[in-house]
């Protein structure tokens, strides 16, 4: 028998409805291939085996019954970010020890109600602050993927390096994942996967632990473009209870993947060209133009000036939200407690334990830019300075552009413990340089693999476009993905 962690999101929806298989039997096969690599990859934190199964007999009750909904019986990933009911969600934190909600998030529920079955809970950095997956309390992710000739440890990219390492390592049909700053993004070139960080408010954030909350949005982690556009056309959809959630019909993504590119303006920022740039990012940027060109469509030259704030920009905004959400994890409503004297020594005891290095300095940044004397030196100016950048993109596609081309990340996957990242938290940041704009845009932008470098670790491309524009991400990204043609699975050797 096939092995059946090897199909497609898309092919293993449609081998369940044709009964080709169970909804249990492919349940089964993952729950097996998780426990034979999860000591290795660590990419789940919380396997919901029992869960799962339940799950996937009521598929397959439907299933035979001919009552089939779209996702009926595939097994996905849930990054440890969303609320799951009576469920391990702690954001990989330390300080959310054994809290588990009373209630689903707007994307997870989601996707059971179109009848997905739940894995389990996926690794990450501790509240979605990192590039690397090694700020997680659990410890790291590490990357199926290996250079050649090497048997050096890799990170997947993060925040969501366990949704990533998941999906490329044929442990789950589809991951979900959450973007900040490139958190869908990065991690999914990093392993060789497809991962979309819709439109601001496509999906709602209703039941997502917040980091950013003008920044956050869910999306998928998939094997190919049509699996990740078949999750988030499950995943979106408007929710009264989140007040940046878009009242805006969702789209059968899917019927978009196949549309082509013919007379599709894509643009090439010059400002993501940046110095030190590694050649082969370079070609692979190019080789990326030319297959567009290829099939239809017009390529452009265009300028987004404030592209250089923007990083800085970032981590301004980003931290500055992330003090004032993390204000809650107090000792007293949930997770961990740690006694002191009285309730202040309770609260900074709790604190100082409950949370990681990079959360600290990010609670530490985001409180020193909103403090009376600096608020407007540093916050005030970095919301300028994003206005400025989202005008940069709404005067390029006012100018005829329809989706813009550049690199994913500045290079490919480095290694866990990496000495230069890890010495000086500006070099982890500049991972989010081709991120970050799209996010404080709040435009809609998709990783898709496109080449490998000299020492065969995957690369991917980004591609940015309108807002609601996702439908072009999907028919652009498609062309990229057939044109690549190459292999991005990693040679199994867990
Ligand atoms: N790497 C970025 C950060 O650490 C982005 C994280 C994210 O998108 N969640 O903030």
């Amino acid at each position: 028998m096939t092995d059946l962690t090897k199909l497609s999101l898309a092919a293993t929806r449609d081998g369940l409805s044709n009964r080709d298989f169970s909804a249990l039997e492919v349940t089964e096969a993952y729950l097996g291939a998780i426990e034979k690599a999860n000591p290795k990859l660590n990419a789940f934190i919380e396997v919901t085996a029992q869960q799962a199964r339940e799950m996937a007999e009521q598929s397959d009750h439907r299933l035979n019954s001919r009552d089939a909904r779209p996702l009926e019986g595939v097994p996905l990933g849930i990054k440890d970010l969303f609320a799951t009911k009576h469920v391990h969600t702690q954001a990989a934190s330390h300080v959310l020890d054994d809290f588990k909600p009373e209630y689903e998030s707007h994307v997870t529920q989601n996707l059971w109600n179109d009848g997905a079955v739940m894995l389990g809970k996926l690794n990450m950095d501790e509240f979605a602050m990192g590039s690397s997956n090694e700020t997680s309390h659990y410890g790291p992710v590490v990357n199926p993927w290996r250079a050649a000739g090497s048997n050096q440890d890799l990170v997947p990219g993060g925040s969501s390096g366990g949704s990533a390492a998941a999906v490329s390592a044929w442990l789950c049909a589809g991951a979900t994942a959450t973007d900040t700053g490139g958190s869908i993004r990065q991690p999914a070139a990093f392993t060789g996967t497809v991962g979309i960080k819709p439109t601001y408010g496509r999906c709602s954030r209703w039941g997502i632990v917040a980091f950013a909350s003008s920044l956050d949005q869910a999306g998928p982690i998939a094997r190919t473009v049509e699996d990740a556009a078949i999750m988030l056309t499950s995943m979106a959809g408007f929710d009264p209870m989140d007040s940046t959630s878009a009242e805006i019909a969702v789209p059968d993504f899917a019927a978009a993947v196949e549309r082509g590119v013919k007379g599709l303006t894509i643009g090439v920022p010059r400002e993501y060209r940046m110095d030190g740039m590694p050649e082969e990012i370079e070609t692979l940027w190019q080789q990326g133009l030319e297959w567009l060109k290829a099939e239809g469509a017009t390529v452009k030259d265009i300028s987004l000036p404030h592209t250089k704030y923007a990083l800085p920009a970032y981590y301004i905004v980003a931290p500055a939200e992330a003090s004032s959400n993390l204000a809650r994890y107090d000792g007293v409503k949930y997770g961990l407690r740690v006694s002191g004297k009285d309730i202040t020594d309770m609260y900074e005891l709790t604190r100082a334990k409950g949370f990681g290095r990079e959360v600290k300095r990010r609670v530490m940044i985001g409180t020193y830019v909103l403090s009376a004397g600096y608020y407007d030196a540093y916050y005030v100016r970095a919301q300028k300075v994003r206005t400025l950048i989202k005008r940069d993109f709404e005067r390029a596609f006012a100018d005829g552009v329809d989706a813009i081309l550049t690199p994913a990340t500045p290079s490919a996957a480095f290694g866990i413990a990496d000495q230069d990242m890890n010495a000086d938290p500006v070099k982890m940041y500049l991972n989010d340089v081709f991120t970050v704009t799209v996010n404080m845009a709040g435009l809609p932008g998709i990783a898709v693999p496109a080449g490998k470098d000299h020492r065969g670790l995957p690369l991917g491309l980004q591609l940015i476009g309108k807002p609601f524009d996702e439908e072009t991400l999907f028919a652009a990204g498609r062309v990229i993905e057939r044109s690549a043609g190459g292999e991005f699975s990693p040679e199994k050797w867990w």
